[in-house]
């Protein structure tokens, strides 16, 4: 069975519904799903749905993309009674560093204040957290060092170096890799799919975007991780089957499932 780990199917972008797409996920093997949220609206999106279907957890959190939308002194609370309501809640993401769009001081230290934050909430609630980082890693991984996740957690959608990499599973954190890894020119996601270890490594889509090769494009879904899987078996020389069981079982473990 496949674990999608990181998955937005709440995302305005589907035509079709929930229960649509996730009926076609269990047709297709996709037996877990991890929905995340990037604010606390969407957050409660993923909240209900991880409440209404068996094969659905979810994550609740402030993306750091999203700091301007939401009250940093009212977060702690909007997290932690959506937590303690749901038992199907089993990580605080996504939260991080995004540098992509805006780089200034102040775009930064926001960010990083929010991050900082959601870290001891996840300690606090005893959780692991989903970190988004974009042309930021180095950065996360120095305000991880200072404010370490207890109970880890993953860099979802690694896009760093190898070195980076293994500076992450060396502090125990996990490597998230989807779409692009199966895209031609993108060498270091496939560098990196080599050398994660087989209990660091967890596949997710981030549907609906980057959807991998053949739907480059088009709108992603849970089910095609399978595309993403096969690239990997072929990355690392292993059998499709290998792949998908050992990437189900480390998500298992990581969300505490
Ligand atoms: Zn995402």
């Amino acid at each position: 069975m496949i674990f999608d780990t990181h998955c937005h199917i709440y995302d305005s972008k589907y035509e079709e519904s929930i229960d649509e797409i996730i009926y076609k996920c269990l047709s297709f093997d996709v037996g877990l799903m991890m929905v995340v949220g990037d604010n606390i609206v969407d957050s409660k999106k993923c909240d209900e749905i991880s409440k209404q279907y068996n094969e659905v957890y979810s994550a609740v959190g402030v993306h750091p993309e999203e700091v301007d939308t939401d009250d940093f002194d009212k977060m702690e609370e909007q997290l932690t009674s959506l937590v303690l309501n749901n038992n199907k809640i089993k990580a605080i993401g996504e939260i991080g560093l995004d540098y992509y769009w805006k780089n200034d001081e102040d775009t930064k230290s926001k960010q990083k204040k929010y991050f900082i934050k959601q870290i001891e909430i996840a300690n606090k609630l005893d959780l692991p957290i989903i970190i988004h980082a974009r042309d930021s890693v180095t950065d996360c991984i120095e305000i991880l060092k200072e404010h370490p996740c207890i109970n880890k957690g993953v860099f979802h959608c690694f896009s760093g170096s190898v070195e980076q990499a293994q500076i992450i599973i060396k502090m125990g954190y996990y490597i998230g890799l989807d779409g692009p890894v199966t895209y031609k020119n993108s060498k270091t996601p496939k560098e990196v799919a080599k050398i994660v270890p087989s209990d660091k490594l967890v596949i997710e889509t981030d549907s609906p975007y980057l959807p991998p090769v053949p739907y480059r494009g088009k709108t992603n879904y849970p089910y095609y991780c399978k595309e993403i899987i096969q690239e990997i078996a072929i990355i690392r020389e292993a059998d499709y089957k290998e792949i998908e069981e050992l990437t189900f079982e480390n998500g298992k473990r990581l969300f505490k499932i």
